[in-house]
């Protein structure tokens, strides 16, 4: 039997996907669709965190630039306003993942990142953007009896690296969250993971770019780019052109509409569940006093919190790619998958049992085969892209957009040397053979869990090329 919620599909007559996030304030006025003939030094195309950091990276740089951000439905809509909210400092997907592929610049990346959270908090509180932005660091919890070594060589691994971690017992994982499954932890420090309320943090972040004097666009999908003499038209479905010296692209999971990025990334949808609000009663009874975001160590892992109004987000373990590229309002539900996450809350929660859930949605994640953020352009240098954070961008997307105005005002950078900005990671295979490829993966996820963590000979072959499975 389908998982009732009363989740919504529109708010106040905007789309929402079921996303709980959208229901919770104020996304302010709603901005007018692109028509006729314009022109701008620098058009963004997408207004989720990477095309909104981006449009401020720009202005705070050079007040007097003409920033114009085209959106196709409205501010947040994509994974920004439908996320987990785990604001982290990594760049690199983990620490571990960081190794795998830059093991020259993982210390630097790691350093990058926890300034690049510390510099998002302080925009967050010095514009005032309420984002119930809380900094509780995280607990990562070992659910079957290989996590608990894995977590130890963890534990090590951040040690050298200068990553502070404590290890929790299972009494002392218990203690802090108390579920019967929970068999050991990490716990890890607020300067490496904030929790937000992504949909208000994306509506602040258009008001700040605003005030700074962006020109955001709802309602103005761009159907494509056409290159000309100094400058590219940006053509938006509905009749409107702006005429942009340079182009800064972050439509993340739905970019299958610039043909040369459809390679770049697979789409996977990933799902999520909201309780209603706790009772004291019920909060009580699972402890969890330092709202701290959890997760599990399993392949196919959980991610938890609380919302400002004490309700539990669920999400995760499914991953599912729709065949086809395809990112449409059809795939925000999936019933077998809420069936599943329901099933497991409750495993983790038993003290719950009976607790409703009243959102239930999905949205698309960029993954890539390195599971971080890549860059590249098209047009001659006149377009640049970030995309590929694979399900890890809600803090490094800000960092990822002082990239992207790195490409197109500051050359000379730093940031553009590193090979974490300067290559790409390995294509993915169009249609047809990408339904089956991403399936196999996922057949071999699943069974590296069922295996005490051992990967089978898919998972081997594709660790000795480089395409790593950790989440
Ligand atoms: C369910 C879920 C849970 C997640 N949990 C976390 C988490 O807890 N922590 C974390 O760090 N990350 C998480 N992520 C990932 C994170 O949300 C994304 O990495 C991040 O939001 C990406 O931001 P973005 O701006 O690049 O993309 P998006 O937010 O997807 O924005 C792209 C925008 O481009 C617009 N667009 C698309 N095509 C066009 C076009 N042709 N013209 C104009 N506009 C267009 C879209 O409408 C959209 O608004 C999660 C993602 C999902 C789906």
């Amino acid at each position: 039997m389908p998982l009732r919620h009363d989740a919504p599909d529109t708010v106040n007559g905007r789309p929402a996907g079921g996303s709980f996030w959208f229901t919770t304030g104020n996304p302010g006025p709603r901005r007018t669709p692109l028509r006729g003939r314009h022109r701008a030094d620098v058009a963004v195309i997408g207004a989720g965190f990477t095309g909104l950091w981006t449009a401020l990276a720009l202005l705070e740089s050079d007040p007097s630039l003409r920033v114009v951000v085209l959106e196709a439905a409205v501010v947040g809509h994509g994974a920004s306003g439908r996320n987990g909210g785990f604001c982290a400092s990594s760049l690199t997907h983990g620490l571990q993942n960081g190794l795998l592929h830059f093991p020259e610049e993982v210390d630097l990346l790691e350093a990058e990142g926890v300034r690049n959270l510390a510099e998002l908090v302080s925009f967050v509180r010095s514009e005032g953007i309420d984002a119930e932005l809380e900094e509780t660091g995280t607990l990562d919890a070992a659910v079957a009896p290989h996590h608990v070594g894995e977590l130890e060589a963890y534990a090590e691994l951040a040690d050298r690296h200068g990553v502070p971690v404590q290890l929790l017992s299972r009494d002392e994982m218990q203690a802090a969250v108390h579920s019967p499954t929970f068999l050991a932890g990490i716990r890890g420090g607020a300067e490496r993971n904030v929790m937000v309320n992504p949909a208000k943090l994306a509506w602040g972040l258009a008001a700040a770019a605003e005030r700074r004097g962006a020109h955001i666009h709802e309602g103005s999908r761009v159907t494509g780019l056409r290159r000309r003499a100094g400058a590219v038209d940006v053509v938006v479905d509905g009749g409107g052109v702006v005429t942009a010296s340079q182009v800064l692209v972050g439509t993340s999971a739905y970019s299958a509409w610039m043909a040369r990025l459809t390679t770049a990334f697979v789409p996977i949808y990933d799902y999520v569940l909201m309780t209603e609000p706790l009772t004291d009663a019920q909060r009580d009874a699972i402890g969890w006093e330092g709202r701290e975001g959890l997760g599990d160590a399993g392949h196919q892992f959980h991610y938890s919190r609380w919302s400002a109004d004490n309700r539990i987000l669920w999400g995760g373990y499914d991953a599912i790619y729709h065949p086809g590229n395809a990112v449409v309002p059809a795939h925000d539900r999936r019933d077998a998958t809420f069936e599943t996450l329901a099933r497991q809350f409750t495993e983790t929660f038993p003290q719950l049992r009976g607790i409703r859930f009243s959102h239930a949605w999905g949205g698309a994640i960029d993954t890539t085969t390195r599971f971080t953020v890549s860059f590249g352009e098209a047009l001659g240098g006149r377009v640049h892209y970030a995309l590929g954070y694979t399900g890890l961008g809600v803090g490094s997307s800000r960092w990822a957009a002082g990239v992207l105005r790195d490409r197109v005002l500051r050359p000379d950078s730093e940031l553009l040397r590193l090979r974490f900005t300067n290559s790409r990671p390995m294509p993915i295979p169009p249609e047809p053979v990408r339904t089956p490829a991403v399936e196999m993966m996922r057949r071999a996820v699943i069974a590296q869990d069922a295996n005490e963590g051992r990967g089978g000979w898919f998972v081997r072959a594709m660790d000795a090329i480089g395409i790593g499975f950790d989440s």
